[in-house]
């Protein structure tokens, strides 16, 4: 694994490392180790993370490493509001320090003057409200023609205050598309859309540190066998509180074929992933967020940053490879205060992975066998008492049956607690 733990390994210059050194920040932020190189290396970014991550370095330093100081405006940076503007502006000049690059703000509620100077000047980055900025280029004042970075930052603020015109009109009067780099605390699915729309093939980043879950979210892992898999989702969405329930399927060709058993079940389901078209993504995102469609399946390419509110219940219908993806999708239930349940399915093949998962997070999923279902050929021994494992749906466990070796040794690896 490659080594972001210093700001030189992350590709910035002695002399920005001096500055920063003096400022005080001796090490990156997670943000800034995850972003920083893709920048540098002309990737496009769509980055969750709050105030206070150290997201404006993160998007900052590798543009002012990039830039040309003297050759007029090439950053654009646009946020809601005018004490984001005033902050990030302060926050360009401190990191440009040493430099003969400079940082001005442009916002409503005051005076054009100082404003229209710093634009006459050609200033390198200029940080604006979307309102004053279209203000000033309708006037003629503000030219955008030379903008090479593109960055939103809190679009989801944004968006709440309804500037999703003014964004466009912005980007419409850019040049040849610049990079962009979009940063939101949360990811609604208007800030979603945005970001795919505004963003060519972009890096995802996102601050939530893996091991960590949020509160009031239930994980639970299933020992299923591979042919019972749809089966057993069926049977859990009968169960109570199993209302608005999002499945991850580790392919596209899996995604499909669950959506055609679902359908034959007369359950409402919709299938996003990368082969769809983006139209029919927001259709299905749509129907899913307002309640008509029970069920989304989704690839991974596909969830990466959704925040859709009200999930009751994510499935992993495959055991995911990854802690930081495992994390990302129980993430999307328990939202807002809401209790959740995160369900995911292991098979006997997938045990390697699900103990590398559970070793690789630091914790240990709460197991559960179903009869009907398990992979031990649907025998299921007598729970020894102190284990973390127990039945569910009431189904109670036949002790005393005759187990195959190999479904024992499968069995008893799903048990061991180690
Ligand atoms: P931000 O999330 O960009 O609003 O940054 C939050 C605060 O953390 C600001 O005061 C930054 O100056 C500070 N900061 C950002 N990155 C670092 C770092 N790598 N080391 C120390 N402080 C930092």
């Amino acid at each position: 694994m490659t080594d972001y733990s210093t700001f030189a390994a992350l590709g910035l210059s002695a002399p920005r490392i001096a500055v920063l050194e003096a400022m005080g920040w001796s090490q990156p932020t997670p943000v800034q180790q995850q972003a920083i190189p893709h920048v540098l290396d002309g990737k496009d970014i769509v980055g969750i993370a709050q105030t206070g991550t150290g997201k404006t370095g993160a998007f900052m330093l590798p543009a002012l490493e990039l830039i040309r100081a003297g050759e007029g405006l090439q950053v654009l940076v646009l946020c809601p509001t005018r004490e984001l503007a005033q902050q990030v502006m302060e926050e360009t000049e401190n990191l440009a320090r040493g430099t003969a690059v400079r940082a001005s703000a442009i916002y409503g509620g005051v005076a054009y003057g100082p404003q229209l100077e710093s634009l006459d000047r050609g200033d390198e980055v200029l940080v604006a409200t979307p309102g004053r900025l279209i203000d000033l280029m309708n006037r003629g004042k503000a030219k955008l023609k030379k903008v090479d970075f593109l960055i939103l930052d809190e679009a989801d603020k944004m968006l709440d205050m309804g500037f999703r015109p003014q964004i466009e009109a912005v980007v419409r009067g850019l040049g040849e598309r610049p990079q962009t780099l979009l940063f939101s605390a949360t990811m609604p699915h208007g800030v979603h859309d945005l970001a795919l729309r505004m963003t060519r093939e972009p890096i995802w980043v996102e601050v939530t540190p893996s091991g960590t879950k949020a509160e009031g979210i239930e994980e639970l892992a299933y020992s299923v066998r591979p042919d019972r898999k749809p089966d057993l989702l069926i049977h859990l969405l009968e169960q109570p509180g199993w209302e608005q329930v999002l499945v991850f399927s580790r392919t596209k060709v899996g995604a499909d074929a669950l959506k055609a058993r679902l359908d034959q079940a007369g359950i409402s389901c919709d299938v996003i992933h990368s082969d769809r078209q983006m139209k029919h993504r927001t259709r299905a995102i749509d129907g899913f967020s307002g309640g008509q469609v029970r069920v989304l399946v989704a690839t991974d390419i596909a969830q990466r940053g959704l925040d859709i509110e009200g999930i009751s219940h994510v499935v992993n219908y495959d055991v995911p490879l990854d802690p930081e993806d495992y994390t990302h999708r129980i993430g999307r239930t328990g939202r807002a205060g809401a209790d959740g349940q995160a369900v995911t399915f292991v098979t006997a093949a997938d045990l390697g992975a699900y103990k590398t998962l559970e070793y690789r997070l630091g914790r240990s999923l709460d197991r559960i066998h179903h009869p009907d279902f398990d992979f031990a050929g649907g025998v299921v021994r007598e729970k020894p008492t102190g284990t973390k494992s127990r039945s569910a749906g009431g189904s109670g466990s036949k002790a005393g049956e005759t187990l195959t070796p190999e479904e024992l040794e499968a069995l008893l690896s799903f048990e061991d607690d180690s």
